[in-house]
């Protein structure tokens, strides 16, 4: 197994850090470096800077306009992207449900959803979860019936991430009661501007609106939008599974943010405590052991063998990783940590009395990656599945 990227994997690199470094508006690398809140603005506007370049389809394969990159390039743009301060690339659309439509989408429906996706023009969700179906979503209940040439669908989804932005959705909907409940689900695309959809924000935990509840009361949608056949949205829905959780562990930003902590550290004092910097240290092994899985996995993908299948080994370390890190960070900032105004998020830090800049944001990020263990199937969910399927 060989790890060392080789002369012209470095020269890629190299084109892409210029490349990023040119382009990535400097007002929002530095929101990202220190963790301020992005607007909607911030993440539309870089995807649409990479996607005039035909870079935010980097994973996609060169027939539907992605650049064809091999899985060590993919790697090496993620991390260029990340360490430059670029905000995450919003994955429901270019990630998620960009494959689903590639893989089983029909002619006709890559025509007209795929450009959308790939100019970052059009915002996409994702309409999996509802209130009693998350770990347990075969259960789900939003009921599409066909009618005509349309379904009509009614029911609720829940935890629609940023769902107040979006102009389409991609929906798990039962379609039939026949049989187990995964044999019943379909995969549907809706136009979130339909009549009937209506999107109402939930607060979380950092006082930030980042999800959402959306409600589907009798809306018509063209059966032209459902992907693939009717009730095999099961299988669909695994398939973009595997691209999320992926997403989810994203050892870039882990190893950006390391670099954020050992910065607040040194500034709050605590570097020079030896037992603090243990912890930063532990924090670091796991942060590098990550990503030698990652490269293990980018290894075995270019000598041809089959790659592990650790999507969920992943999410786990990925997403404990993240919240680790925010821990560290509120610790470091200590009391400076507590004060918790969201205007200082927006507005900028009032100086010395409560603390420097980068505490601002601290107690809104701890709260907010509670969330990276839930989401994208809980980490004991994932705990199941890896034992049942890599453990054996
Ligand atoms: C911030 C955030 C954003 C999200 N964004 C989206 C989104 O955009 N779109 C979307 O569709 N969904 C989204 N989700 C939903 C997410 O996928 C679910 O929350 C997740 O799958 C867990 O489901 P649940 O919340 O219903 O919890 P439950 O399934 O009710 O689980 C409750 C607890 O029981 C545990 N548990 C459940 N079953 C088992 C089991 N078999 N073995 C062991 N323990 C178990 C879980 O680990 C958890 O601790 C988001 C969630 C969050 C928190």
């Amino acid at each position: 197994m060989d790890l060392a990227f080789t002369p012209e994997e470095e020269a890629f690199r190299q084109e892409v850090r210029a490349w990023v470094r040119a382009n990535l508006p400097q007002e929002t690398a530095h929101k990202v470096h220190n963790a301020l809140r992005q607007t909607r603005e911030d993440m539309q506007n870089w995807a649409k800077i990479l996607g005039k370049k035909g870079w935010l389809t980097y994973a996609w394969p060169k027939q539907f306009g992605g650049p064809g990159w091999n899985a060590v390039q993919k790697h090496l743009f993620e991390e260029e992207c990340a360490l430059a301060g670029a905000p995450r690339i919003v994955p429901f659309g270019p990630v998620m449900v960009a494959p689903v439509i590639m893989a089983f989408g029909n002619a006709e429906q890559q025509q007209r959803f795929l450009p959308g996706i790939a100019s970052g023009e059009v915002w996409w969700s994702q309409g999996y979860s509802e209130p009693g179906s998350g770990s347990d979503l075969a259960s789900l209940k939003t009921r599409a019936e066909r009618v005509g040439n349309k379904y009509i669908v009614n029911g609720q989804k829940t935890w629609t991430t940023l769902g107040q932005f979006g102009e389409w959705i991609f929906c798990l909907v039962r379609t039939s009661n026949e049989g187990k409940p995964q044999t019943g689900i379909s995969f549907l695309l809706i136009d979130m501007k339909s009549p009937g959809v209506t999107v109402r924000p939930i607060k979380l935990l950092d006082g930030e609106c980042e999800v959402n509840e959306v409600w589907f009361d009798n809306v018509e949608v063209p059966a032209e939008n459902l992907i693939g056949e009717e009730n095999k949205g099961w299988t669909y829905a695994k398939h973009l599974l595997a691209h999320e959780r992926t997403n989810i562990a994203d050892v870039n930003r882990a190893k950006r943010e390391l670099e954020r902590l050992k910065r607040i550290a040194k500034a709050e004092g605590v570097y020079d405590d030896v037992r603090f910097r243990d912890e930063i240290a532990k924090l670091e092994v796991d942060v590098v052991a990550l990503e030698m899985l990652v490269l293990r996995v980018l290894s075995a993908e270019k000598s041809g063998k089959q790659s592990l299948d650790i999507a969920g080994l992943l999410k786990i370390r990925g997403s404990e990783m993240q919240q680790r890190y925010t821990e560290l960070m509120m610790l470091a900032g200590g009391p400076y940590s507590l004060p918790f105004i969201q205007e200082a998020m927006e507005a900028g830090w009032q100086g010395d009395q409560i603390g420097a800049l980068h505490c601002a944001p601290l107690a809104s990020s701890y709260f907010n990656m509670r969330k990276t263990t839930i989401y994208g199937g809980s980490n004991e969910v994932q705990r199941n599945i890896v034992a049942q399927t890599v453990l054996g």
